[in-house]
């Protein structure tokens, strides 16, 4: 069966649990020797959070990269992504040749392995599918104390959908727009009403009849499942949304667990929702105070955001903080890049500011707060012709059991403005594909070279090895990653057999750290004014004396940049 033939709809639509665990399982079943199916956790509610291996040989310890979506409940179209990059993935195997990938990236791409986890949180992907109420990462709230009015986002009117809910209010802070009726935009003082408040769907618990609380994006699902991993991780008091410790959650602790087990990933991609930037490290200082080495590597993918995506990337310290000076904690692509040495970003699919013509702002994070009534309405037209009126529907009015007559409706954001209209999702997964499947094949390469063997006097063998990393990347994968305590230098081991090692203790050598051939953009290897390269800084040598006849079993490399073995007979 081609692959076409066992898609479920992925690059058109919205998957929900059932059929996303559909989808891997019959890639796993049909490419059995290509795509392996794991759990890495499972959810309070009962789901797995699947991760799929793929690759030929997954057992084989060699260079990896990460691929997660959909850690935000909302952002479902990281999870289409991810399936697109695993299914691309596959092609590249089982139907080399309709990716149109020049021939010796794709030979490398399939030494790579990919783990891909394209729903990190099936409960909140669940519940925002189902419902629409909205949702931070998951639907749960496991705080001792919970005593404060506070709304409960939820289906109120029967039609098993949570939606917005309105209230005239001559204090409201919106007004219905004159250009787009039922479009309710910001209020300002040459308005003349009426007015609105503006509410989820939901009913208010603790309600004193009185006062109606302010809702809260984490209100009753205080876990932001991005804020909950180890590195530089701070309670919620000092990181709205951290969760009570580092990977307290199911979802995060697995993602920690795994990665933890696997030095050989490189790259880690993080896909989320929207905005259309690709969002690259430092997340906590300027570019000044990152390794140049690594910069450069990340300007080579700016390059290909650009090209590949139209995606401008961006620095998380320069232009992504939420609040100026603060940096994140407990984010996951810092976590990537620091904690475990990767090529961790961020992208923030699906480009709708760029759709609705709006200047760059001088940072990229501004665009979220610089939305005008004329942006608004221009949205609005946009969904009634291009989006079959999904993201605004109609308002319909509502005896509400706690507030009384309101309106219920209104705004659905899950299509066309947390995620890109369907008949657009196509084309952003291709477009982000062909970007990652180049990062992907930076991974370095180890490879034994050349085998020298020289007899000499009193039956003893001289054997030489020359192992060479022909990779972008060096053996340890991004320069700052050397200083990391895992990340050790490729070594040789030595088995005889039938012969023997004059110096026993030659059966263990430490080769150290081979160079890649990569720079990255902007490293000044392109200027012939002092020509000249590195001298052959990617290539190592074991050497052994043998004394006798027999056969060396020699394995090669390190937990980072895996291992080759070969069997020289002496
Ligand atoms: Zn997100």
């Amino acid at each position: 069966m081609s692959l076409a033939d066992l898609s479920l709809g992925f690059r058109n639509a919205y998957l929900d649990h059932a059929r996303l665990t559909a989808q891997l399982q019959a890639w796993a079943e049909a490419f059995p020797s290509l795509c392996r199916v794991t759990s890495i956790a499972r959810t309070p509610e009962g789901r797995d959070v699947w991760l799929a291996t793929l690759g030929p040989d997954p057992e084989r310890l060699r260079p990896a990269v990460w691929v997660g979506g959909n850690i935000h409940a909302a952002e479902l179209a990281g999870s289409s992504v991810a399936l697109a990059i695993a299914e691309d993935v596959l092609r590249l195997h089982a139907e080399p040749g309709a990716l149109e990938l020049p021939a010796s990236l794709a030979e490398r791409l399939r030494e790579v392995v990919f783990f891909v986890v394209p729903r990190i949180s099936p409960d909140g992907a669940e519940c925002v599918l189902r419902v629409g109420r909205p949702l931070r990462s998951v639907p749960r709230d496991q705080r001792v104390e919970r005593g404060t009015p506070r709304w409960i986002p939820g289906d109120i009117d029967g039609d098993g959908q949570a939606r917005a809910m309105r209230i005239r209010d001559a204090g409201g802070e919106l007004v219905e727009s004159r250009e787009f009726p039922g479009l309710l935009v910001e209020r300002t003082i040459d308005d003349d009403g009426p007015f609105y408040k503006l509410y989820p769907e939901g009913h208010i618990e603790h309600f004193d009849g009185k006062r109606v609380p302010s809702p809260y994006f984490l209100g009753d699902n205080p876990i932001d499942l991005n804020r909950n991993f180890p590195w530089t991780w701070a309670p919620g008091h000092e990181q709205i949304g951290a969760g009570p410790y580092a990977a307290s959650e199911p979802e995060a602790r697995g993602i920690v667990e795994f990665a933890t087990a696997h030095p050989e990933i490189f790259a880690w991609l993080d896909l989320h929702t929207f905005g259309g930037v690709a969002i690259r490290p430092l997340g906590n200082g300027p570019d000044a105070k990152m390794d140049s080495e690594d910069l450069a590597v990340f300007r080579q993918l700016e390059a290909w955001m650009t090209e590949y995506t139209g995606y401008p990337t961006v620095s998380g310290y320069d232009e992504f903080l939420y609040e100026p000076d603060k940096p994140l904690r407990g984010d996951l692509s810092d976590y990537a890049y620091h904690q475990r040495g990767a090529i961790g970003y961020v992208v923030e699919l699906w480009d709708l500011f760029k759709r609705l013509g709006m200047p760059r702002p001088p940072k990229f994070v501004q665009y979220y707060d610089r939305v005008s009534r004329a942006d608004l309405v221009k949205l609005a037209w946009w969904d009634r012709d291009e989006n079959d009126g999904r993201a605004f529907p109609p308002w319909r009015p509502f005896d509400h059991p706690q507030l009384g007559a309101v309106e219920i409706g209104g705004i659905d954001p899950r299509v066309g403005i947390w995620n890109p209209p369907l008949h657009e999702l196509d084309a952003v997964c291709t477009s982000q594909t062909r970007a990652f499947l180049r990062v992907a094949a930076l991974a370095p390469r180890l490879r034994i070279a050349d085998v020298r063997r020289e007899v000499l006097p009193g039956g003893l063998t001289q054997v030489e090895l020359e192992i060479v990393n022909d990779g972008y990347l060096g053996s340890y994968g991004l320069a700052s990653a050397r200083r990391l305590d895992f990340n050790e230098p490729v070594y040789a081991t030595a088995q005889p057999e039938g012969c023997e090692l004059v110096d026993p203790g030659a059966a263990h050598q430490t080769l150290g750290h081979l160079d890649g051939w990569g720079r990255g953009l902007h490293s000044g290897a392109n200027l012939p004014a002092y020509p000249g390269t590195r001298g052959t800084t990617h290539a190592g040598w074991a050497s052994y004396l043998v004394r006798g006849t027999g056969a060396l079993d020699v394995r090669i490399g390190s937990c980072r940049a895996g291992f080759v073995t070969a069997r020289i007979t002496v």
